[in-house]
């Protein structure tokens, strides 16, 4: 049953993400009934707007200008659908009372982050009113969590040094590159994920795997010829999926690396 529910909700979001993210783009309003072709404006109807099933059936071009529709679409709209599914089965405790509205809030910051990931790699840069949109939503849900915690300081400062040493390292590094190496949102992102890291030693992982992936995907990108030694990638959708894993493989990935050398 919740499963069923998180995938039409997954894919809906997932759908919504797209849309959105092309809307703050173009100046749009953030929501709206109608979407359209990016290419044809075309209006779409409901039959072309079913997530993932769509794009298969049109096979991946537009019905009216059959000009080819990004993959961009089917990807986003599976990986968020992947990504509430598992934060429902990794989820560290029962789902019932408060714990239930920490989820919705966590479902909601999941779609506005995989947002600004897309936003990030297609634009370069990082809407600073949809970060600080998303930070709103990770105080309420951070003071919801200090709450149900029952051990009130330790969960207060655990959260608060999180994000201020997630922040803190790329406000840091901003200073001293003077905004070449990172962007100022990078320095506002690093605040929001490492509140939702919700401690100091994961928001230091979230970081410390971000770079892992970024090295990787950019040596493996230049070694393939798809970029050059100078160009600029954003780092916003490494630290992103970087805060997911560490959210679902934390415990296991300390646990490996403690196991390296102890
Ligand atoms: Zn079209």
């Amino acid at each position: 049953m919740a499963i069923t529910l998180l995938v039409i909700l997954g894919l809906a979001f997932g759908s919504f993400v797209n849309a959105f993210v092309w809307r703050i783009h173009e100046k749009k309003p953030w929501v709206n009934a109608r979407s359209m072709c990016p290419n044809c404006q075309h209006e779409l109807k409901a039959i072309d707007l079913i997530p993932i099933l769509s794009w298969l059936w049109l096979r991946g071009v537009c019905r009216y200008c059959h000009k080819k529709i990004s993959l961009q679409y089917p990807i986003v709209e599976a990986s968020v659908t992947i990504l509430f599914l598992l934060s429902y089965i990794l989820w560290p405790s029962m789902l019932r009372g408060t714990e239930i509205i920490i989820f919705a809030l966590w479902i909601f910051i999941i779609t506005g982050l995989v947002a600004l990931a897309l936003y990030d790699l297609r634009y370069m840069i990082l809407p600073t009113k949809l970060i600080y949109s998303l930070l709103g939503v990770a105080i309420i849900m951070s003071a919801l969590i200090v709450f149900s915690s029952g051990i009130y300081l330790v969960s207060f400062l655990n959260l608060a040094l999180g994000s201020i040493i997630g922040g803190g390292i790329f406000y840091v590094i901003y200073l001293i590159s003077r905004g070449k190496w990172i962007g100022g949102g990078d320095v506002r992102l690093g605040f929001l994920l490492g509140l939702l890291a919700a401690s100091p030693g994961r928001s230091l992982l979230v970081i410390y795997v971000a770079s892992i992936i970024g090295a990787a995907v950019s040596l493996a990108l230049i070694s393939l010829k798809r970029l050059k030694r100078s160009s600029l990638i954003p780092f916003g959708p490494f630290l992103i999926s970087a805060l997911f894993i560490v959210q679902f493989y934390g415990q296991h990935i300390m646990h490996w690396y403690r196991g390296l050398f102890l």
